[in-house]
């Protein structure tokens, strides 16, 4: 059936400004990590991007390696784009990234030039897209100069191929050194995508002033613990999750009583605020407007809904915010 978008699908989504720039963002992105590769099943794919859209949901993160296989998801995207959002490419904002391995010898991965450049060509191809809106250097590499990273990222803006540079899981001092570098080139850093969540708050501690201090904005990866922090491993590792699928990133040893103990009581936080445990952790990513954006990955569309859903209640009272410290403190 031909894809037709609903017409309130702008009606209930929240749109944050991504630090000093013109990008509005959705508060809550959809990133294609898990489930959307060669492996997957399309249809369940499709699903999830159609209700995604639907519910407001403009924001679409890719890589050149998600899959498995590598390149495939961006693949089905492409075949999704040209399918069912071809009508809508201007009201969407797609994002794909190249820093890890993709292609054997010395140009298929970290940061120099030509990686940068001959991977988004590729990725462009996979995608049926003339350009990207967000391209980010996935990872800092310790062995290329910044000024030449980042100098790809310029050159690749002004080609037209992206629209917004981005960087990603950069620390607080890298973050500050792209971001001079970037400014004096003239193709600013609008937005930065470090991982965040209840169990990892590293970017509390410096790069979140210096996203602030510099006006650039931030999409935070994993706000759920890649699915930890929801109600389904309360009893027991239900198959179809990630964590009983084969994928390295998640595994079945991580879930030890300590920490079920600790989604438990996470998990009455958020029924006593009318949320599930999943809508809780995404409200607390949110939290005080620091971050622009909290970046899900979604196995089936009724996740998209729950996490969607959290936006209706995105405040929280100075006890909770302390229940929710000595909880995660214990
Ligand atoms: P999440 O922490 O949101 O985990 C997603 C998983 O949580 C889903 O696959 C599903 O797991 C479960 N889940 C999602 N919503 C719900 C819900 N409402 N209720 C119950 N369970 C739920 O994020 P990801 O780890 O998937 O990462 C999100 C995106 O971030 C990626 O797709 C990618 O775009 C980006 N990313 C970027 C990285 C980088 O280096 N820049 C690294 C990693 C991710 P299940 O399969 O068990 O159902």
């Amino acid at each position: 059936m031909v894809y037709q978008a609903e017409s309130n699908r702008y009606e209930s989504m929240k749109y944050n400004r991504c630090g000093r720039s013109g990008l509005l963002l959705p508060a809550i992105s959809l990133g294609l990590w898990h489930n959307f590769g060669g492996v997957d099943t399309f249809e369940n794919g499709r699903a999830m991007l159609r209700r995604a859209f639907d519910l407001g949901i403009t924001h679409f993160d890719l890589a050149n390696n998600y899959g498995p296989p590598a390149g495939s998801a961006e693949e089905m995207f492409g075949v999704m784009m040209q399918n069912d959002f071809a009508p809508y490419r201007d009201e969407m904002i797609i994002s794909t990234k190249a820093g890890y391995y993709m292609w054997e010898g010395p140009y298929g991965e970290w940061g120099s030039k030509k990686y940068l450049v001959a991977s988004l060509n590729q990725s462009l191809k996979r995608m049926k897209l003339d350009y990207v809106d967000i391209f980010y250097h996935h990872r800092p590499d310790p062995n290329t100069p910044m000024e030449e990273t980042i100098g790809a990222l310029d050159l690749i803006v002004r080609q037209g191929k992206a629209l917004y540079a981005g960087i990603s899981n950069y620390s607080a001092e890298q973050a500050a050194e792209a971001i001079k570098i970037a400014d004096r080139l003239g193709t600013p850093i609008v937005i930065h995508q470090p991982s965040y969540s209840m169990f990892n708050r590293w970017i509390e501690d410096g790069l979140q002033d210096v996203l602030a201090d510099n006006g650039v904005g931030s999409i935070v990866f994993s706000p759920l613990a890649q699915g930890l922090l929801s109600n389904k491993y309360l009893n027991g590792i239900p198959e179809d999750s990630r964590a009983a699928r084969p994928s390295v990133f998640l595994q079945e040893s991580q879930i030890t009583p300590e920490l079920v103990e600790k989604l438990r009581k996470l998990n009455d936080i958020a029924s006593n605020r009318g949320q599930s445990l999943a809508q809780l952790a995404l409200a607390w990513v949110l939290r005080g407007g620091r971050v622009t954006s909290a970046l899900i990955g979604a196995s089936r569309v009724s996740q998209i809904e729950d996490s969607v859903a959290a936006l209706n209640n995105l405040e929280f009272s100075t006890e909770e915010l302390n229940a929710i410290e000595e909880i995660l403190k214990s």
